[in-house]
């Protein structure tokens, strides 16, 4: 019922060139039904992947934007200008940029409802650090994020919204949460959003996993009956792997 979804987040990598051709080359091989392929690499190559996948497989996500249509906030970007340029989704609250730029439970949930009335799909991303999963404080953590982040979305706007669990002990270390302990997450996920909402808004909503997904880990990750596909970093970074990614979800 949910359609999976493989995003990959470019992170601050790759030249424009570089961008392009990992770009067109995920086009070409990117299966053209039964998984949502996304690519998200820095704002300053958005445009022209836009103009190059156009007619591809492939959605274009932006890693970050300003939650106000337009104004005086140097170094920011617009969901307008975005949306003009061909991003339908916008990663918000990546666990980077909550450690590095200080983004905020308040500041995700301004950006999620500032997208949603832009008309582009928030990814918004939470998860525990190894402290907190070692003292028994996951779910909680994660409840309050998630809930955190969709204070004051509705119903209808929130089937809108993509969820990605990603334990920060996981991102980018090689060491992937096994398969049990991301569907323990998910599901208890799945019932904070039926109790937000209602079983049928619950369902609609995808739970991506994200922290060192790759090839040989994805396929029993994704089988868990909770986890709706991957925001995906390192292994992103390479056409062979995220098609093969793709190629595992659909
Ligand atoms: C991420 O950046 O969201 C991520 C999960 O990275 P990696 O796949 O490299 O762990």
């Amino acid at each position: 019922m949910r359609t999976p979804i493989v995003a990959g987040n470019w992170k601050m990598n790759l030249g424009r060139r570089e961008a392009l051709e990992l770009g067109r080359a995920i086009a070409e091989g990117a299966p053209t039904q039964g998984v949502t392929a996304i690519v998200a690499p820095v704002a300053l190559h958005l445009a022209a992947l836009g103009e190059a996948l156009a007619s591809a497989p492939v959605l274009l996500a932006s890693q970050n934007a300003h939650w106000a249509e337009s104004g005086a906030y140097t170094g920011e970007l617009a969901g307008p200008m975005l949306r003009e340029v061909g991003v339908r989704y916008v990663i918000l609250g990546h666990s980077e940029r909550r450690q590095y730029f200080g983004e905020s439970d308040e500041g995700v949930n301004r950006k999620t409802r500032a997208m949603l009335a832009q008309g582009l799909r928030p990814i918004v991303c939470f998860g525990e650090s190894l402290e907190e999963r070692e003292a028994g404080q996951t779910q909680a953590k994660v409840e309050f994020q998630v809930r955190a982040a969709l204070a004051g979305v509705g119903a209808e706007d929130a089937k809108d919204v993509v969820l990605a669990y990603e334990p920060i002990w996981a991102i980018g270390t090689g060491k992937t949460a096994s398969p049990e302990q991301a569907q323990e997450v998910h599901g208890f996920l799945r019932g904070v959003l039926e109790d937000l909402y209602d079983r049928a808004t619950a369902q609609a909503m995808p739970i991506l996993y994200g922290g060192s997904v790759k090839p040989s880990n994805f396929a029993e990750l994704i089988g868990q009956p909770d986890i709706d596909g991957g925001l995906v970093g390192g292994a992103s970074l390479k056409a062979e792997s995220f098609l093969e990614l793709c190629r595992i979800a659909v």
